[in-house]
């Protein structure tokens, strides 16, 4: 027997060793899903299948790092490296940089990150003189996104009566009308959204047989990780590819299901055994990873929801600690006891900062851990939040790089037309901007044709420079990599002595993050140039698909010595030996937005599931009777969830406001309503105020340093990010 079966459970072992036909794992938390998944792919290219033949779609880019690394020490050799691992997202963006001209769109297409989106959208529906207050861009964009999701395109959006009922009851009838001049405005901008690398995908499928054909015979060999949150779109798509061989093993947990607002649908795991014959089922039911009270209370918890495969998840692990369910005074207490308890822990237990993850709802709520962590002097990082590559002078930078690699790509003409300042005013840029519309050409060529237009000769002679220069940038694309081309774009552009001459401290903050941009684009120039499964160029096309395809998860070092700080959602699939679940109030977690209905509070159950099962060996649940949100002070009621663990696995205990007092909190137990009565006098702000201090600063004050979220956001080829240490 292979060493890589000999750890594994009957039922794992079966699942590895199924080679052909269609295969699906459903079983619950920590079950080793993912490591039969590693272990089969590592199994099939042992018995000789060709790496080039297996396509492996995960839900993170980092998971799939992972992978393709265990799967090198598994085989000994690297030979994974030709595999095809990679999100929906990456794995299909690189396939249609070799196939969108089919469908239209030039192969170097621009990728529309969310804010993107949002501003064409906002565009649009001005130009359609309707009210973008009322036609929110983020609400309709979310519309759009779900209907692409769905593979309902604008003609079918607008004749759908459904949908129609819907938009007319939110009183936004125009979306349809949106829709189509939004994806008409992208595809004119050569560009894609997020949603469009997989509708986008599929329609060439769909429209071309023999690209259809060659993808078939290509992917041998399918695999799914985290199947419960597939959407429509990627459930045809993959249904397409898997057709003719039928080699398709998906992997999943229907109670960890969690992305249903995004339009996944667990009828995916359903369907799975009607689309096949023969569907080989397995089921795992020992989990390897949690103590048995840590397990026990997930069990218990999900139960209540009613939607639910029945499982009977085990584990022959020991029984552990008592998980702890502590209440705090507030948000601040609330922080302070968590990084009290990491600095107790690692003294007690001999953990390290990476041994700890703190989980949350919602990205808002790390401020408190953060500056208590920070007071504490122990190092962590956030995921997600707002990325590095969201800052403007880093938008601007990238914006310039992308009209050099596509200049159809408007958004970005129109943000750097004028930046630095270079005498395009708004109402030239507007006058641009019209013209182009009226004769259906790009901003671009309006500008290459500036001539033909009347502008004012100063004017003309500013658009003339700006032109060259762009062509200067663009002729330089066929021989020079992507950090070359991007130094001359610094320079060339004033863009970084601008920086430079602001002697702010903002703009000495700005001046450093283009810096570290620049950083980022020479080591990943520099890295190796094959990943999956492909020789990469290294040129300005390919880098910049690749920042705009990070996600919140993917930049993760597993060698950093931190806390790790994260949503819920981003660390799915992921474990660490003590885990820390804050804010479990009412209205917070549960989302006030998703008590309503039964779908969205078992959504939202779910999610608890997930959070608690990240956990090994301990587990802390946190939650203030206070906090500040959106600027007010609002009191909360323990979470309901709370109320559904079973008593014997818990220990209560309160862990005040100010003091510190770690006392047991007896009687907590039955009426947390109770406990609520007696914080009365948080109704008043002055007397909460003198009590425990002022509101957390909105602003940052001179020794609150910004979140130190730029190593963070390194591309993945990077070399190991700066880890910086947060000193009190
Ligand atoms: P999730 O539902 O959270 O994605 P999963 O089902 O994918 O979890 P894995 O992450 O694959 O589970 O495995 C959970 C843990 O259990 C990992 O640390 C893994 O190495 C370990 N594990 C899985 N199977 C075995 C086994 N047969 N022997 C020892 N450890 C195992
Ligand atoms: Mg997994």
């Amino acid at each position: 027997m292979q060493d890589y079966l000999k750890g594994l459970n009957k039922e794992q072992a079966e699942a590895v060793t199924h080679v052909n036909g269609p295969l699906m794992i459903v079983a619950g938390a920590g079950s080793g899903k993912t490591k039969v998944l590693t272990t089969r792919i590592a199994h099939l290219m042992n018995l000789g299948i060709d790496a080039f033949n297996i396509l492996a779609l995960t839900f993170t880019n980092k998971a799939a790092a992972e992978m393709k690394e265990r799967i090198e020490k598994i085989l000994g050799n690297s030979n994974a490296r030709n595999l095809y691992i990679g999100t929906f997202h990456s794995v299909f963006a690189r396939i249609l940089r070799g196939e969108a001209h089919r469908i239209g769109y030039p192969n170097s297409f621009t990728i529309y990150d969310t804010d993107d989106s949002r501003s064409v959208l906002k565009t649009v529906i001005n130009e359609l003189n309707l009210d973008d207050k009322h036609y929110k861009p983020n609400v309709v964009h979310s519309r759009i996104s779900q209907a692409k999701n769905a593979l309902v395109g604008p003609a079918e959006y607008a004749t759908d009566h459904y949908i129609q009922q819907e938009d007319m009851r939110s009183n936004r009838p125009a979306i349809a009308q949106i829709y189509q001049a939004y994806a008409a405005r992208c595809f004119k901008n050569g560009a894609m959204d997020f949603d469009d690398l997989l509708l986008k995908m599929y329609e060439l499928l769909q429209t071309f047989p023999e690209v259809l054909h060659r993808f078939q015979h290509k992917f041998k060999y399918i695999m799914i990780d985290e199947y419960q949150d597939t959407n429509t779109v990627q459930y045809q798509i993959t249904k397409l590819l898997a057709a003719a061989n039928e080699n398709i093993c998906v992997v999943g947990d229907d109670a960890q299901s969690i992305y249903s607002f995004r339009g996944a649908t667990i009828e995916n795991i359903l369907q799975f055994q009607k689309d096949y014959d023969d569907v080989k089922v397995v089921k795992l039911e020992q989990n390897y990873r949690s103590s048995k009270s840590i397990l026990n209370v997930a069990n218990e918890v999900i139960k209540n929801n009613k939607g639910q495969i029945p499982k009977d998840l085990w584990t022959d692990n020991e029984e552990g600690e008592k998980i702890k369910l502590v209440r705090t005074m507030t948000d601040n207490d609330e922080g302070r006891f968590v990084a009290d308890t990491i600095q107790e822990q690692k003294l007690r237990n001999h953990y390290y900062n990476r041994d700890f993850a703190i989980l949350y709802r919602t990205n808002a709520q790390s401020r408190s851990f953060e500056e208590s962590l920070r007071r504490m002097g122990i190092a962590y990082k956030i995921f997600g939040g707002v990325s590095f590559y969201q800052r403007k002078e880093i938008k601007d930078f990238i914006a310039y790089l992308r009209v050099v690699v596509n200049t159809r790509d408007e958004e970005a003409l129109k943000r750097i037309i004028n930046y630095p300042v270079r005498g395009i005013g708004k109402t030239t840029i507007e006058k641009i901007v019209i013209f182009a519309n009226e004769q259906n050409i790009t901003v671009w060529e309006v500008l290459q044709r500036a001539g033909e237009f009347g502008f004012k000769a100063g004017t003309l002679e500013s658009i003339n420079n700006f032109v060259t220069m762009m062509r200067y940038f663009q002729s330089m694309l066929g021989d020079k990599n992507a950090y070359d081309v991007a130094v001359q774009v610094g320079k060339h552009t004033n863009l970084v002595k601008e920086l430079f001459n602001d002697k702010t401290v903002e703009g000495l903050a700005r001046y450093e993050n283009v810096q570290e941009l620049l950083n980022s684009i020479k080591e990943w120039t520099e890295s190796p140039d094959s990943e999956e499964g492909e020789v990469i160029e290294k040129s300005l096309g390919a880098y910049l698909q690749q920042i705009t395809l990070l996600t919140d998860a993917d930049d993760d070092d597993e060698n950093a010595d931190v806390v790790k700080l994260m949503t819920i959602h981003a660390a799915k699939g992921l474990e660490f030996p003590v885990v820390f679940v804050v804010g479990v109030e009412e209205t917070l977690f549960p989302s006030a937005m998703s008590i309503n209905t039964r779908e969205e509070l078992e959504e939202e159950r779910r999610l608890f599931y997930v959070a608690v099962t990240r956990a090994k060996a301990r587990l802390f649940l946190t939650y203030a009777n206070a906090r500040y949100r959106f600027g007010n002070l609002v009191q909360n009621e323990a979470s309901r969830f709370l109320d559904e663990m079973p008593e014997q696995y818990i220990d209560k205990t309160y862990a005040g406001g100010g003091l510190h007092n770690k006392g047991s909190f007896e009687n907590a137990g039955s009426a947390y309503q109770r406990m609520q009565r007696g914080f009365g006098d948080y109704n008043d702000m002055a007397s909460v105020e003198k009590r425990y201090g002022p509101p957390p600063a909105k602003k940052a004050g001179p020794e609150r340093k910004p979140v130190e979220s730029k190593p963070s956001y390194m591309p993945p080829q990077a070399t190991a990010p700066k880890v910086v240490e947060h000193k009190p």
